[in-house]
């Protein structure tokens, strides 16, 4: 046979296309730091997004080259996700709650060309601008103040290119669009690079029904960063879809987010769990008779809820259930794209009830189309899907990296058989379904045996009296490592190890497994994307 389907490369190119041509009266809002809201539609952003591209190819950004963000959640840092790669550069996200000199070194190691910030973060440019020369620094006026000397301002930028004169820079399909950066929590930051056809396959594969479920009508709000793994992809679906895009801008506060959720009546948000339990707590506090904010906010019942990034707690699905809002788990890494497990109720959970649900919903879920993903064992075989065994998990498929900039594919990170190895222990039940137990590095050897953090930290959470609990190792001379739990109480409650120790006695724990001392905190310290920092709570208790 000579002839099969046309060979179209798959492009950025052609969903903000989609966008501008059938979803042009579709509104796009941000949230200004004055807090009020700015409204664009889609056939504004598009005009917006060529005109920047336009811009850029005047100011000689070339094919491959990278631009740097450093932006809050906004239309014109969407305008970024699209306008960079229609002209063949790469957009780099760098993560604005990193230190100075983190920023400073990615940018170098990424050798990021220009740079897009917002005028409200050039303070923070002021303290890592030493360690790497942009050739252009291009600002956006969010704030509305003007552009101080010395910048590019972003909105002239804008206006003084023509968005119907433009052509998109001819490209293959897997030339790489964007870049994000790894944490750096299991050593030194890592680029990963996107190509057209890892987006758009990965923006096909999560929008799914069971998935993200995007709708026309739909309303999204991502309170995930652009700079965390480019907000899980969600930018890239909602122009797909065209639908309602809400920014939070640098409003991430719970009260701010509750604020917006009551005005917009988002039907989808996403977010780590951290923030998740924060917002919860303020709700429900407000719904106390004495609370300040009695009545203020309106959580959207029926919203969906896309939470991932680490563990979801089976009190957090429960709590926000008990306002008719559904959490979906998703996990994956920055190297993954990142969605490359969603707990979903399969067919088989039809008939299940409602603790067997729960029980479904607090697991990292079941790998989407495209992603192979397999437990392997210590002695190198892969372990069997039965619930208990378990391995570290790894993935492959065509929106998993293949390597790292500049650092190639290292046996640490890849096997032998080109596997992403990806550091998280987990096992697999016969419905496909992966529990996550640890990163490898955050496993607990007591006495011979593994005790999971995770398996801890969701018990301690569901006690009525604690908001946060994180477990780390210290060491133990006699069983090598155990336990140690931080927890946060709730405002006004007291949670006491011995009722503690209790509860996790009642959840089926053995003695052994017990933590071996409480540490009662008013916060758990969070890493640059909202997670738990379990390295900093080991530095913090180191025995
Ligand atoms: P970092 O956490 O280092 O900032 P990533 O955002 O890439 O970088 O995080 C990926 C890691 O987050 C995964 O390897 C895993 O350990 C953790 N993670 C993500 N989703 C989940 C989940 N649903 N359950 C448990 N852990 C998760």
């Amino acid at each position: 046979m000579q002839s099969t389907m046309m060979n179209v490369p798959l492009s950025l190119n052609h969903l903000l296309e989609r966008a501008g041509t059938l979803f042009a009266g579709n509104e796009v809002v941000s949230r200004l730091p004055d807090k009020s809201l700015r409204r664009h539609n889609y056939g504004e952003i598009y005009r917006r997004t060529r005109a920047l591209a336009c811009a850029l190819q005047g100011l000689g950004l070339k094919k491959g080259d990278r631009v740097a963000t450093l932006c809050w959640n906004h239309h014109a840092h969407l305008e970024c996700y699209f306008g960079v790669p229609a002209v063949g550069g790469v957009m780099h996200t760098l993560n604005l709650r990193l230190s100075p000199e983190d920023i400073g070194w990615i940018a170098g190691d990424a050798e990021d060309r220009f740079l897009v910030i917002d005028d409200v973060l050039l303070p923070l440019y002021e303290r890592f601008k030493h360690l790497h020369q942009f050739e252009k620094v291009i600002v956006f006026p969010f704030s509305g103040a003007p552009v101080p000397a010395g910048f590019t301002d972003y909105e002239a930028l804008l206006a003084g290119a023509d968005p119907d004169g433009f052509v998109y820079a001819p490209h293959d399909e897997n030339d790489p669009v964007s870049m994000c950066y790894t944490s750096g929590t299991t050593g030194r930051p890592k680029g990963v690079a996107y190509s057209h056809r890892s987006t758009v396959l990965h923006t096909l594969v999560a929008s799914l029904g069971d998935f993200w479920g995007l709708r026309g009508t739909d309303v999204v709000l991502p309170v995930t960063p652009m700079f965390h793994a480019n907000s899980w992809g969600m930018p890239y679906g909602a122009v797909m879809m065209g639908v309602k895009l809400v920014f939070p801008g640098p409003h991430m506060h719970p009260d701010d987010l509750l604020d917006l959720m009551t005005t917009e009546s988002p039907t989808l948000a996403l977010g780590v769990p951290t923030i998740w339990m924060t917002l919860i707590q303020a709700y429900d506090a407000s719904l106390k008779p004495d609370s300040p904010n009695r009545g203020r906010w309106k959580l959207p019942s029926g919203m969906r809820s896309l939470v991932g990034g680490a563990a979801v707690p089976e009190s957090l699905i429960r709590a926000f259930d008990a306002h008719g809002i559904w959490i979906l788990q998703g996990w994956g890494m920055t190297e993954t794209s990142p969605v490359a497990t969603i707990s979903y109720p399969r067919a088989e959970l039809r008939g299940a009830g409602a603790d067997e649900k729960y029980r479904r919903a607090a697991m990292a879920g079941v790998p989407v189309p495209l992603v192979d993903l397999r437990a392997r064992g210590d002695s190198g075989q892969d372990q069997p899907w039965d619930g208990h065994s378990v391995g570290e998990i790894q993935v492959r498929g065509p929106f998993i990296t293949g390597g790292y900039h500049e650092a190639g594919s290292p046996p640490d990170k890849f096997s032998d058989d080109g596997w992403l190895r990806t550091g998280d222990v987990a096992s697999v039940d016969a419905l496909g379904f992966v529990r996550i137990s640890d990163r490898t590095k955050d496993l607990i050897k007591s006495g011979g045996e593994w005790i999971s953090s995770v398996d801890l930290e969701n018990a301690l959470m569901a006690h009525p009296a604690v908001a946060e609990a994180a477990v780390i190792a210290i060491p133990d001379e006699q069983w090598g490592e155990r336990p140690l739990a931080c927890v946060v109480p709730k405002r006004g409650e007291e949670a006491t190890p011995d009722a503690l120790n209790a509860l996790l006695l009642t959840k089926g724990f053995a003695k052994w497994q017990l933590p071996e001392r409480y540490e009662f905190t008013d916060a758990v310290p969070r890493t640059s994307t909202g997670k738990f920092y379990k390295l900093k709570l080991r530095q913090q208790f180191p025995r």
